[in-house]
């Protein structure tokens, strides 16, 4: 995949470079560029310029010689005096920019042949040339008579102008072979090759420079021969009337005669200016763009920018600095062409790129928004979802579950510290539970629920993780506050391959619900039990045939007093044998009485079934308290609470209720209403499963109750964990400075009975004394203990 990328990347890149050298050689061929070239060669001028050689001195044809001739064109022999005058003075050579071409006053020409004749090829004449339309390449050209120029040199006076009409190329001369001229500048500076190409004008020079004299003074013999002596002498006309002008690009208009002369003080001092090849700039322009071709990755738009300024003026001042040090001029705007192109490319490339970027983040923080509960930024439903469904897809053999993880009475928590702490709980539990099973992932499903994936490599090591967080510790300390938080699981298992991520979540939901409804720490799913919610009507009705089906009946679970081993009480626990489903555990059904309004037909039926089961008891001489589960729902019912406390008022009940501990905290006011009622009535009070929510002993000191039941998770530990007896000792003490007697739950082993009595407990229950067991074996079981009872005393 990336060796892929990179290739594309390097297409990419070769195909950019490939665009910009056609972008640069289009633009070459086509001569677009020329305006800019020409523009930044003016430019450099100015930069680059250098002094004149003072070898060569123009006499113009200036408007005084013109007045003082009187006309023009005026007589030859004029010419002729000037000559004599300057190679009076000492001239190397003269030579004229000035047409020879058509007879005058052949009086006059004859005195100027004589004068040219004087000192034979040093008298310079021009012709002018033009490309002949003969085969041969020869030359047509337009030269001096005769009679003038058989002792003179002849040289072209022709000048190139460019398509915009300025000067700025100069040639070394025109034709080839025998029918070659050399152009005047070059015959003037010995130039010895036969080369009929240009050279660029190094106006660097100043025109302003040369030293000139006026013809007239010259005619008249009134010059300092020092502007002479031993120097060139070039003849032509700068009066405005006679029309020899050129335009330049750096210095203006300039008269013919100044641009030999400056063309030639270029070539006396090497600065007759080349170009290089046009292969050559566009191989540069081809490498520049190389150099600047855009590399994957981020390129920060400033610092590209600083980049490219630094290459532009290393384009602009490089081949400034090239033609002061060398007669070359080099041709930049290619270059800068090219440049621009790959500033562009690259501007582009990056802006792309931060386009894409940002996509990349909004598409990344709506994924997160998507995949997070926006109160506690965990992981959400959907996460965990995601996550289990790629886990689902990967080694069978390791074993799975999802756990659904529950805060208890979270709504209470959070009227109780506001929605920031609670949220804050939530994450600290997150947190916890994260640390707990490590790469289990844990997300937000609901406000008080997380949820949590295990996998482990074997059904030990899951069961290990699960007892873990079962065992966890309720107590910690949120931003500054200590709060107790006791959570509930419910636990689905992958059984078979095919169940869905959807399924297993959902049916870890319901074992959580059951935990809550049966008050358990845990409860794992069980597809007998839950396999369908629907089922609960169809269950409620079922029972209500059962109750009068007789299928329904209490068992009893003695209740020993530790310090003198006498049964005094007993807790009713109900038992449901279903014809067809056997035996359904009351966890199973009672919640969901509570949750259809059944509760209250159960519990009246439950409540009269003690009573007469007590007078049962009686008779046979067993005078017992016989204590029954009030469930929670059932404290906020008046009229139910006016029923009880009629069904008992005046009788010898010996009945005492057993209210959870939980609902108490759901509902203080009505919890602490009805126990009033119910003691003001005779009944006594239990509170029962302490330790189980968020057990909080401030709760306590606002119950008036006769007996506090200590759950039997914290019973069970009581022997290995110092914790759990310190709060079990705490517990016991804080009740009986209360006035309530104490009693343990689920009491199985006689270490944690010694622990318990030494802890101070008043009275304990559980499988060590006996399981809860029917009406039938009670009496026989009471009359069994009675009797080892006496036989330990006697034997004592
Ligand atoms: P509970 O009120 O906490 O009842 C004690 C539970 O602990 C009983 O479970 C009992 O069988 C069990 N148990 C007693 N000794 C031991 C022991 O040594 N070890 C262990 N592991 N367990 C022990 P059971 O009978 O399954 O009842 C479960 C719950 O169902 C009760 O918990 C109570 O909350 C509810 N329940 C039972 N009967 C009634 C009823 O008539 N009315 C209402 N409202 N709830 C009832
Ligand atoms: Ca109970
Ligand atoms: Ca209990």
């Amino acid at each position: 995949m990336s060796r892929l990328l990179g290739l594309a990347r390097r297409f990419q890149s070769i195909l950019g470079l490939g665009i910009v050298a056609v972008a640069v050689a289009l633009a070459m061929a086509t001569g677009v560029l020329v305006p800019l070239e020409d523009g930044l060669a003016t430019l450099r001028f100015t930069g680059v310029q250098r002094p004149t050689s003072h070898q060569i001195t123009v006499v113009e044809i200036d408007v005084p010689s013109l007045r003082a001739a009187g006309r023009w064109p005026w007589g030859r022999d004029r010419f002729a005096t000037a000559i004599a005058n300057l190679q009076a003075a000492g001239a190397k050579v003269v030579a004229f920019d000035v047409d020879f071409s058509a007879h005058a006053a052949p009086e006059a020409d004859r005195l100027l042949a004589k004068a040219i004749a004087q000192q034979p090829g040093t008298v310079i004449l021009p012709t002018f040339v033009q490309p002949g339309d003969r085969a041969d390449g020869r030359l047509v050209e337009t030269s001096p008579l005769r009679g003038l120029s058989s002792e003179a040199l002849l040289a072209s006076v022709n000048v190139p102008v460019d398509t915009d009409g300025r000067v700025r190329r100069y040639a070394y001369g025109f034709g080839e072979a025998d029918g070659y001229r050399q152009s005047m500048a070059a015959s003037l500076a010995n130039i010895a090759n036969q080369r009929n190409d240009t050279f660029l004008i190094d106006y660097g020079m100043k025109v302003a420079e040369i030293p000139h004299l006026s013809f007239e003074d010259v005619y008249r013999n009134r010059f300092d021969p020092k502007a002479v002596r031993g120097r060139t002498i070039l003849i032509g006309a700068t009066a405005l009337e006679l029309g020899d002008e050129f335009a330049t690009p750096q210095a203006g208009t300039v008269n013919g005669v100044y641009i030999h002369a400056l063309a030639f003080e270029n070539l006396a001092a090497g600065r007759a200016l080349m170009t290089p090849p046009a292969w050559i700039t566009f191989a540069l322009a081809c490498l520049l763009a190389w150099v600047l071709r855009v590399e994957a990755g981020a390129a920060y738009l400033r610092s590209l920018s600083r980049r490219h300024a630094a290459v532009g003026v290393g384009l602009l001042a490089l081949p400034v600095l090239i033609q002061d040090l060398a007669p070359v001029s080099l041709s930049v705007a290619p270059l800068l062409v090219a440049q621009l192109l790959c500033l562009l490319w690259a501007t582009r490339a990056e802006l792309d790129r931060r386009a894409k970027s940002i996509v990349r983040a909004r598409e990344a923080s709506l994924l997160h928004l998507a995949m997070h509960e926006p109160e506690t930024g965990l992981p959400n439903r959907r996460a965990l979802l995601r996550n289990l469904e790629t886990r689902l897809g990967g080694s069978d053999s390791d074993a799975l579950a999802i756990v659904a993880v529950g805060i208890d009475r979270y709504p209470t928590m959070r009227g109780a510290v506001g929605y920031s702490l609670s949220n804050l709980i939530v994450r600290d539990v997150a947190a916890e539970l994260q640390t707990l099973c490590q790469d289990g992932e844990v997300a937000h499903l609901s406000t008080s629920v997380l949820g949590v994936i295990l996998r482990r490599p074997d059904p030990e090591a899951l069961a290990a993780d699960l007892r873990r967080l079962e065992d966890l510790d309720p107590g910690r300390e949120v931003a500054g506050h200590a709060v107790d938080v006791f959570l509930k699981l419910g636990v689905s298992h992958r059984t078979s391959t095919d169940q869905d991520a959807e399924g297993l979540l959902e049916n870890a939901t319901l074992a959580l619900d059951e935990a809550r409804r049966s008050n358990r720490r845990l409860v794992t799913f069980d597809v007998g039990a839950y396999a369908d919610p629907s089922l609960n009507l169809a269950l409620m009705t079922e029972m209500r045939r059962g109750l009068w089906a007789g299928e329904l009946a209490l068992h009893y679970q003695p209740k020993l007093t530790a310090a003198d081993g006498v049964i005094r009480g007993v807790e009713a626990l109900i038992r449901w044998k279903h014809p067809v489903r056997g035996n359904i555990p009351p966890d199973s059904f009672i919640g969901v009485a509570e949750e259809t309004g059944s509760i209250r037909e159960l519990t009246e039926w439950t409540l009269d079934r003690a009573l007469a089961d007590r007078a049962v008891l009686k008779a046979a001489g067993h005078d017992l308290l016989v204590s029954v589960n009030i469930s929670a729902r059932l404290l906020a019912d008046r009229n139910f609470c006016d029923h009880v406390s009629t069904l008992v008022s005046g009788k010898d009940h010996g009945l005492c209720l057993e209210i959870t501990e939980t609902a108490v905290i759901e509902n203080p006011a009505a919890a602490t209403a009805a126990i009033a009622d119910f003691r003001a009535a005779g009944l006594k009070v239990s509170i029962d499963d302490y330790g189980v929510g968020l057990s909080s002993l401030s709760y306590l000191k606002l119950l008036d109750a006769d007996e506090l039941k200590i759950d039997k998770s914290l019973v069970v530990s009581v022997t290995e964990s110092q914790r759990d007896r310190l709060i079990v000792k705490s517990t016991i003490d804080l009740a009986h400075s209360l006035g309530m007697a104490v009693v343990a739950e689920g009491v199985e082993t006689p270490e944690v009975l010694a622990t318990l009595t030494l802890l101070g407990c008043d009275a304990i229950q559980g499988y060590l004394v006996s399981r809860p067991i029917p009406l039938a074996e009670l009496g026989p079981f009471l009359t069994a203990w009675r009797g080892d009872e006496a036989a330990g005393e006697r034997a004592a």
